[in-house]
């Protein structure tokens, strides 16, 4: 039981103002783990003084040479790798993601983006004189946007905070950081790993808390940015308030994407490959590839490959490095896939396998991985995201058509196309609507920009595009000579 009774404000664990708390359970058997404080609004207020001041005074974190920070930043990297296993193992145990990808994803690749932003930032010019077109000269400085209130979901809560915390301090910001409230023990030691690589105090803030802690923290007069990542009813109601703020904000939110399986794939060769795409931490993944498009003459074999997947990956405990599926985050996260796939049998749709909860766990919040067939295009299960492991196969009769189906959902954030030729993929894969696409995998790179177009989001993160969503362009005219 891991008992914290302390939050993150301002450099050092100090006494929160509430006795309010957060208690966190195990996905996969249930019971208490641990509990932290909640913060309440005095911690947020503190939090954001703490980031002011961090950024306002002299020679604060803003005004340090891009060297220092990306030194900073590269320690960072180093703390948060010397715990990267025991952040994995607290992830698994939090939201039943296998002990395998939190080590790959929770652990490894948020170690990577902290160095990457490091590398960007001693390489990125922040000011430029331009020769004026009507004489004179523009110089143009790109300075940090101030600080920046960032909101974390629970399913990939280390990677998604190195998404924003990464190019937030390499462009010179200060950061309070709202994780959800089903992943807050990892985050203690992410603040750990923040002490010990001397990020000055105040730069990084830590404030666990629900909706309403979130919605404060939106709103914030002392917040000069928002970047968000969550579900798409939560990012519509904070680009509204961003909006009415005149608050520049990103946000990352859900998806529904397509595998687009060309008549020419090895399903074998990718198995791997399309189990990543697809059942990627239970299903919970915003880029998971549910929609799988077999084309009409391969269809049936496209369905039993998929069959056979679904029936033969091994369930159970996140913690056991051979799992490749373990529980939903909450419990109330399984009512709702669990009725996702109801609604699916209820619209017609061929259930081939799983469905249930599995027969050889009596705890945890576990659902089959479960596969469709026949799926109408149109129908709930086929637009709607579900975030659990859950897939729909659907026939096409062309490629065009296929390319039509992917694109007919409200969403836009990735998709793949498997096949043996990648030059007719990476045509056809200007025609299908995504911020993001993969061919023959789908694994998303921190030197590319990373987001959805349409239901998915607005803006980019990662890659230079994740850097420059951190600053802002200040030009000061020069009058000819
Ligand atoms: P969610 O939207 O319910 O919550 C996300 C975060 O927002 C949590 O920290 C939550 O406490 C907070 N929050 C909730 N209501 C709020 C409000 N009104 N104002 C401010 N903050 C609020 O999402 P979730 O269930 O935690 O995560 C799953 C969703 O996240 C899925 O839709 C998934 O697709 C999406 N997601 C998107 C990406 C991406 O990069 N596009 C990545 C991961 C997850």
């Amino acid at each position: 039981m891991l008992e914290y009774r302390t939050l993150f404000l301002d450099g050092v664990q100090a006494a929160p103002s509430s006795t309010h708390s957060i208690t966190v359970r195990s996905a996969a058997t249930e019971e208490i783990i641990g509990s932290v404080p909640a913060a309440v609004e005095a911690d947020v207020d503190a939090a954001v003084a703490a980031a002011r001041r961090a950024l306002d005074d002299h020679r604060g974190w803003s005004g340090w040479h891009p060297a220092e920070r990306a030194a900073t930043l590269d320690r960072l990297a180093s703390e948060f790798e010397a715990r990267g296993e025991e952040v994995a193992a607290r992830v698994a145990q939090q939201n039943g993601m296998p002990i395998s990808t939190a080590l790959a994803l929770e652990s490894a690749l948020p170690a990577a983006v902290y160095r990457y932003y490091a590398e960007l930032v001693r390489n990125t010019e922040f000011e430029e004189l331009r020769a004026g077109l009507l004489g004179g000269a523009a110089h143009v400085r790109r300075v940090p946007v101030g600080v920046v209130g960032a909101i974390i979901p629970w399913n990939y809560p280390n990677l998604l905070t190195s998404f924003k915390v990464a190019p937030a301090l390499a462009a010179g910001c200060a950061i309070v950081l709202k994780p959800s409230p089903e992943t807050t023990l990892d985050s203690y030691l992410f603040a750990e790993a923040v002490v010990r690589s001397e990020v000055p105090a105040g730069v990084v803030g830590i404030v666990p808390g629900g909706a309403d802690i979130g919605r404060y923290l939106v709103s914030h007069p002392g917040i000069d940015k928002v970047t968000f990542t969550g579900s798409t009813a939560v990012g519509r109601e904070i680009g509204g308030r961003c909006g009415e703020l005149l608050r520049p904000v990103t946000l990352e939110l859900g998806g529904k994407s397509a595998a687009i399986i060309l008549d020419d794939a090895d399903l074998t060769l990718h198995a791997e490959g399309l189990f990543q795409a697809t059942l990627l931490n239970n299903g919970q993944t915003c880029v998971a590839n549910t929609r799988i498009l077999a084309p009409r003459g391969r269809y049936a074999e496209v369905v039993d490959f998929f069959a056979e997947m679904v029936k033969g990956c091994s369930v159970g405990d996140p913690l056991l490095p051979e799992t490749q599926v373990g529980p939903l985050v909450s419990e109330n996260h399984r009512r709702r896939v669990e009725g996702y796939i109801a609604r699916g049998i209820a619209d017609g749709a061929r259930l081939i396998a799983g469905g249930g909860r599995p027969a050889h766990l009596d705890r945890g919040w576990f659902v089959e991985p479960t596969l469709f067939a026949d799926v109408d295009p149109a129908s709930v299960i086929a637009q709607e995201e579900i975030f659990g492991p859950v897939l729909s196969v659907m026939p096409y009769d062309s490629v065009a058509d296929a390319v039509r189906i992917a694109n007919d959902t409200g969403y836009g954030l990735a998709g793949t196309i498997w096949t043996a030729d990648v030059d007719a993929a990476r045509g056809i894969g200007r025609a299908v609507d995504s911020g993001t696409l993969g061919i023959n995998h789908y694994m998303l790179d921190p030197v590319a920009p990373f987001g959805g177009i349409k239901a998915s989001g607005l803006g980019r993160e990662l890659g230079p595009e994740g850097l420059a969503a951190y600053l802002q362009s200040r030009t000061t005219y020069l009058a000819p000579a």
